[in-house]
């Protein structure tokens, strides 16, 4: 709680011990002794002191509103309805109302105060995500360690990152080892181990030793200051759900308010009963006609529901996808970096007769040599020589199909039997399964690498609770060849699998899926946003690879895996579901106690007292229930 927070409960508690206090006083019959014939005033007083002290601030607001031109809001409704159950009061024949509307005020403000922690408290949960900016970075300069602001660092610097601080800029590790912290990132409670050579992404804690890294991106370009901006974004893109209630808050409130104007007007001119009753039950709609529930407990729940996600290293970037992400019924992966590792390992060299193994594989090398392919990854790591980057030129990749370069004036080319025929080069296939990359040297097949990837260690679990969660179709898309897939997809237990796909039939394969979803059903694309990133804009729901994927998949994607883990797709489609579950108890339950005592109201049943318990406490129920989207079962 802040201190404004702390201030207005104060204000708040103070009210009601008073309220009591008068309550007391009141039914015991002090006052009728004191003030005799008067009473009735004396009360009157009391309570509206009390009631100016709790609810000053939304009288204020109230009058505020009205001078602008634009009443329909809680405050204003509140005000006209505590006021008219004060003014009771000047109509003898009737019993006053004093007490009822100085308790409609305290509870009132009660459900707001209660809104506005919980607001802020789910709000701390996501910013919990934003404590993972920094706001320095050390530098040596001459010897000596200097902090200065992230965004002077240049890419290429050697920043110094110390035990307990946060990585603040992603980079290259180039001396030291530790154990890095990467819960905020991913959710993930186990420590991982980097020394020289490593990647690390910026966000992360230092646990153990002392860090020298060399930064590869401007901090404005770093993980963390790419996730704040998606979480502070995200609250802007609305579901569906959220928006229908903002449409019903607007209609429902001005109906209830003439439907309160009408009920204590018509009937007592009809002759039905006295003025002051039906002004009365026209006061208790009033108090009813105030959305609160709904209009902060719906977009609470969805909040709650991102935050929930983000705990388990899922940055969904906008309630309006996890209401997608909730109705997915169709699962399409692309395979490399996705559903296996995208860390190739050579499994065979096989050269032509009288060509040398290493030439194949240094030839290949060098023409990978500026691809982020994790083929090009692979083969580059795989080659133990070093690579003279000043004999390369007119690099040319073509995606789905491998590369092009010149090395030292001859023609390279790598890639696989397309790239071969296109190119009119020879090849010949191979009977070992896996990728093959053909290398071919002015036209001359010099050979071919037989590459394997390994299938992620919970590509099969994801498969598996995929299904059980219920989702009817998981389809592996790629562009490798036809038995490679089939062995992917057999191992993890796949429904459907195309293979040998360029980039184009990736769209138009996911196109057709989408033809063949039926009703609410929703289709997701994950992939590692290399060679798929236009797949992941064409899907219902683009879900990318957020270690290991390109800035274009992240900027593509509709959600961010952090740590590359499919599985989490399954954890983040429950939290997705029970968000949608939340939200739906809130609305009906909102709306049918808010129902039901407008009828209860109508027919003279209902008092003041209902109505504003009726209010407020559904609206701390609702609250509450928001609230349970926050909490993920780890
Ligand atoms: P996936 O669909 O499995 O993610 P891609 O569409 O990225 O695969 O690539 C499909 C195929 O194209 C690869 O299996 C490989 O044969 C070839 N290829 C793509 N990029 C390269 C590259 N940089 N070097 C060699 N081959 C490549
Ligand atoms: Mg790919």
């Amino acid at each position: 709680m802040n201190r404004k927070q702390r201030k207005w409960r104060n204000r708040i508690v103070i009210a009601i011990a008073l309220f009591f206090a008068t309550m007391m006083l009141e039914k015991a019959g002090a006052l009728a002794s004191l003030f005799g014939a008067s009473a009735a005033y004396a009360a009157f007083a009391l309570y509206f002191a009390i009631f100016l002290l709790a609810g000053h601030d939304v009288l204020r607001k109230a009058w505020a509103n009205i001078r602008r031109g634009d009443p329909f809001d809680e405050a204003f409704l509140m005000t006209v309805a505590t006021i008219g159950a004060f003014a009771t009061i000047f109509f003898p024949e009737t019993e006053p109302q004093s007490a009822e509307g100085c308790a409609v005020m305290l509870f009132y403000q009660v459900g707001e105060l209660f809104q506005s922690y919980a607001v802020g408290k789910s709000r701390k949960s996501i910013s919990s995500m934003m404590d993972i900016a920094p706001d320095y970075a050390n530098i040596e300069r001459d010897g000596e360690l200097v902090e200065v602001d992230p965004d002077e660092v240049q890419v290429g610097d050697v920043i110094v990152v110390k035990p307990g601080e946060r990585v603040p800029i992603d980079g290259t590790v180039t001396q030291g080892s530790s154990q890095l912290d990467t819960a905020a990132l991913t959710g993930e409670s186990i420590p991982r181990h980097v020394e020289v050579g490593a990647d690390v992404i910026s966000g992360c804690i230092n646990m153990t030793g002392i860090l020298h890294i060399q930064t590869t991106k401007p901090f404005g370009e770093s993980t963390v200051s790419r996730i704040l901006e998606l979480v502070e974004n995200a609250s802007e893109k609305k579901a569906k759900t959220e928006n229908f209630i903002t449409r019903f808050a607007r209609v429902y409130t001005p109906i209830v308010t003439f439907a309160a104007i009408f009920l204590a007007i018509i009937p007592p001119i009809l002759g039905m009963g006295p003025w002051t009753d039906w002004v009365l039950r026209g006061l208790t709609f009033l108090v009813v006609s105030c959305p609160c529930a709904l209009v902060i407990s719906v977009p609470l729940s969805f909040f709650g529901g991102i935050g929930g996600a983000s705990k388990i290293g899922v940055l969904v970037k906008g309630s309006n996808y996890l209401e997608l992400l909730s109705k997915v019924d169709t699962v399409v992966f692309d395979k490399t970096g996705t559903l296996t590792s995208g860390s190739f390992n050579v499994v065979a060299v096989h050269p032509e007769a009288g060509v040398d193994p290493d030439y194949v594989l240094s030839n290949a090398a060098y023409a990978e040599a500026f691809s982020d392919h994790p083929i090009a990854v692979s083969i580059k790591q795989a080659y133990s020589g070093t690579i003279d980057q000043e004999r390369i030129k007119d690099v040319k990749e073509e995606s789905g199909h491998g590369v092009q370069a010149t090395v030292d004036e001859h023609v390279v080319l790598v890639g696989n039997d397309k790239l071969m025929a296109e190119h009119g080069s020879a090849w010949h296939e191979c009977d070992l399964v896996g990728t093959i990359l053909h290398v071919s040297v002015d036209g001359d097949y010099a050979g071919h690498i037989v590459i394997a990837d390994v299938v992620k260690e919970d590509a099969a679990e994801t498969i598996a609770s995929l299904h059980e969660i219920g989702v009817k179709k998981c389809v592996m898309l790629t562009g490798d060849r036809r038995d490679v897939a089939e062995a992917v997809g057999s191992e993890i237990g796949i429904d459907e699998i195309r293979a040998q796909l360029l980039p184009g039939d990736k769209v138009n394969a996911v196109e057709h899926l989408l033809a063949f979803e039926k009703g609410d059903g929703k289709l997701a694309f994950v992939g590692d946003g290399i060679n798929d990133a236009p797949v992941l804009m064409r899907a219902d729901v683009g879900i990318a690879m957020g270690a290991m994927g390109s800035d274009a998949a992240i900027e593509a994607a509709d959600v961010v895996l952090m740590d590359d883990k499919p599985s989490k797709i399954a954890r983040a489609m429950r939290i997705a579901r029970k968000t949608m579950r939340i939200v739906w108890q809130n609305i009906i339950f909102a709306i049918g106690i808010k129902i039901a005592i407008l009828a209860l109201a109508a027919l003279g049943i209902a008092n003041m007292w209902l109505a504003v318990f009726g209010d407020v406490g559904v609206a701390m129920i609702a609250i509450l229930n928001a609230m349970r989207a926050m909490r993920v079962d780890s």
